[in-house]
C-alpha cells in the first residue's frame, strides 16, 4: 500500500464503523485541491535547475487549510496527499480550528548551500502564494525545513501581500514566532505518553524508551521524556543508530549533535542499526523519522508494549494490524504528534492579536489540550470497543462530518 493507501484504510475502517454512505466516504477522503508546482531555482554555479513542488489541500470543513512544509526527495503527489488527509483528521482529534494540507519540494536538502535553499523557498512562496494566506492556508515546518526556512517564507509572503505574520507558523522566535514552538511535537508526545500510562495505572518512571530519529521530534520528546523519568536507551539518525542499557544523557547528546551534526560515535554508547533498534527490547517505542518503517516484516519483532507516533504514519495497515494483534499499544500520529499544530494554532492566535504569550501559558495550554483530546479518545474507545488508532480516526471523522453537514453542501 502507498502512504494514501495506509491512510485510507485505517480512515475505512472509520467509515465501516459510524456506517457512512459510498457519497460521503467519497467526500471526506477526497482532496480539496492539489498545486504541482515547478520551482525554477538558479545554483550557485551559475547552472538552473527546475524542481517540483507540491501543496495539497484535504479539507476545510473546520477552518483553513494548515500543515507541514517537507524537503525530502523521497517527496512525491501520493506521500504529501497522505499527510495533508492525515492533517485534516490530527486538527479535529485535538480540536483547533483548522482543516488539513501538506507541502512538500522533491530535494535533497543536503545537496544546496543555505542561499540555494533560500531561493528555492522563496521561488516556492511566488508559486503558491495566491492560494494560502492566514485565513486560506498556513504552512508550518516539517522535515528538513525550520524556523530559518519560515522566516523566508513569512518574508516572502510579506513582500507580495503586506504584514502578514499568520502566513506561516514556526517561525524564529524573534519574527512573530511563539514561545515553545519547537519542543511542542516532542512535549504534546511526552503529554500523551504520560496520559495514556496514567490510564493504564502506570508513569513514566524507569520506562525504557527506544527514538528513532533524533530531529526536532525525536530529540525534544527523548528530552522531555527523560525529564519525567523515562530512561532513553537508545535513539538514531539518518547516518546510525547508538545504545546504552544505562540510558543515554540527552543533555550531552544534544551538545554531541550540535557539535557533530550525528548521534553516531556518542561517548559511552554502543553502535545499533536503525532497523535492530525497531525490535529492541524497550517498554516504548517512538519512531520521531519517516513513515512506514513498522511493517510486515517486522512489526511481529517489536517487543516494545507502546508505540508513540511522533512520526507522521510510521505504521503501514499490515504492521498496524500485527501489533494490534499482539497487545501493542500504539499512540496513533493523529493524536501523539498533535503537539506541533496545536502550538502553531497558538502563534496564529498571537500573530492575529499582535499579542504575545509566555512559554509557561503556551506549555500549560498544550498540556490542558492533550489532556482533553485523551479524555475524549478513552470514551469512543469504550463506545465502540476500538482501539485508540481507530477510537482518534471515528472521534475526527464524526468531528468533520459535523463540520461539514453545519455549514451544507448547497
Ligand atoms: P527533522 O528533520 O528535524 O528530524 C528527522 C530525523 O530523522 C533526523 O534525525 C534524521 O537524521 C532522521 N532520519 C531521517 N531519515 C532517517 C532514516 N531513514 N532512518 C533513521 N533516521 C532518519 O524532522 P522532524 O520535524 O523531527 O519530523 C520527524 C517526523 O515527525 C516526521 O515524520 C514529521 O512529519 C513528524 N512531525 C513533525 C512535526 C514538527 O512539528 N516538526 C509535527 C508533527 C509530526
Amino acid at each position: 500500500m502507498t502512504p494514501y493507501e495506509t491512510t485510507n484504510h485505517f480512515l475505512q475502517e472509520a467509515f465501516d464503523i459510524l456506517g457512512l454512505d459510498e457519497n460521503y466516504k467519497r467526500l471526506l477522503r477526497t482532496p480539496s485541491r492539489e498545486l504541482r508546482v515547478e520551482v525554477v531555482l538558479p545554483r550557485d554555479d551559475g547552472t538552473v535547475e527546475s524542481i517540483i513542488g507540491y501543496r495539497v489541500q484535504h479539507d476545510n470543513a473546520r477552518g483553513p487549510y494548515k500543515g507541514g512544509l517537507r524537503y525530502h526527495p523521497k517527496v512525491d503527489e501520493d506521500e504529501v496527499r497522505s499527510l495533508a488527509s492525515l492533517m485534516t483528521w490530527k486538527t479535529a482529534v485535538v480540536g483547533v480550528p483548522y482543516g488539513g494540507a501538506k507541502g512538500g519540494i522533491a530535494i535533497q536538502p543536503r545537496d544546496y548551500s543555505q542561499a540555494e535553499l533560500e531561493r528555492l523557498t522563496r521561488a516556492f512562496v511566488r508559486q503558491i502564494h495566491d492560494f494560502i494566506g492566514p485565513d486560506q492556508d498556513i504552512p508550518a515546518p516539517d522535515v528538513n525545513t525550520n524556523a530559518t526556512v519560515m522566516g523566508w517564507f513569512f518574508d516572502e509572503y510579506t513582500r507580495l501581500h503586506g504584514f502578514k505574520p499568520g502566513v506561516v507558523t514556526g517561525k524564529p522566535v524573534e519574527l512573530h514566532g511563539s514561545l515553545g514552538r519547537g519542543s511542542a511535537t516532542g512535549r504534546g508526545c511526552m503529554f500523551a505518553l504520560r496520559e495514556v500510562l496514567a490510564a493504564a495505572g502506570d508513569s513514566m518512571e524507569g520506562k525504557r524508551v527506544v527514538v528513532q530519529g533524533f530531529g526536532n521530534v525525536g530529540s525534544w520528546g527523548a528530552h522531555l521524556m527523560a525529564e519525567q523519568g523515562a530512561k532513553i536507551i537508545a535513539t538514531s539518525d539518518i547516518n546510525g543508530g547508538i545504545f546504552n542499557a544505562d540510558g543515554l544523557d540527552i543533555p550531552a547528546l544534544r551538545d554531541h549533535v550540535e557539535r557533530t551534526g550525528s548521534v553516531v560515535d556518542f561517548p559511552g554508547s554502543t553502535p545499533i542499526s536503525n532497523d535492530d533498534l525497531l525490535v529492541a527490547d524497550c517498554d516504548v517505542l517512538m519512531p520521531a523519522a519517516l513513515g512506514h518503517v513498522l511493517t510486515a516484516d517486522n512489526a511481529g519483532d517489536v517487543k516494545a508494549k507502546y508505540v508513540l507516533e511522533g512520526a507522521n504514519g510510521p505504521c503501514t495497515a499490515e504492521g498496524d494490524a500485527i501489533l494490534e494483534r499482539n497487545g501493542v499499544v500504539c499512540i496513533p500520529d493523529i493524536y501523539a504528534n498533535a503537539g506541533g499544530v496545536t502550538v502553531s494554532y497558538f502563534e496564529w492566535v498571537q500573530n492575529l492579536q499582535n499579542f504575545k504569550w509566555t512559554e509557561e501559558k503556551v506549555n500549560a495550554e498544550l498540556d490542558a489540550i492533550m489532556t482533553r483530546a485523551h479524555e475524549t479518545l478513552r470514551g469512543v474507545m469504550e463506545e465502540f470497543g476500538v482501539s485508540l488508532r481507530k477510537a482518534a480516526f471515528i472521534q475526527a471523522v464524526r468531528a468533520v462530518k459535523s463540520a461539514t453537514d453545519l455549514r451544507g453542501l448547497q
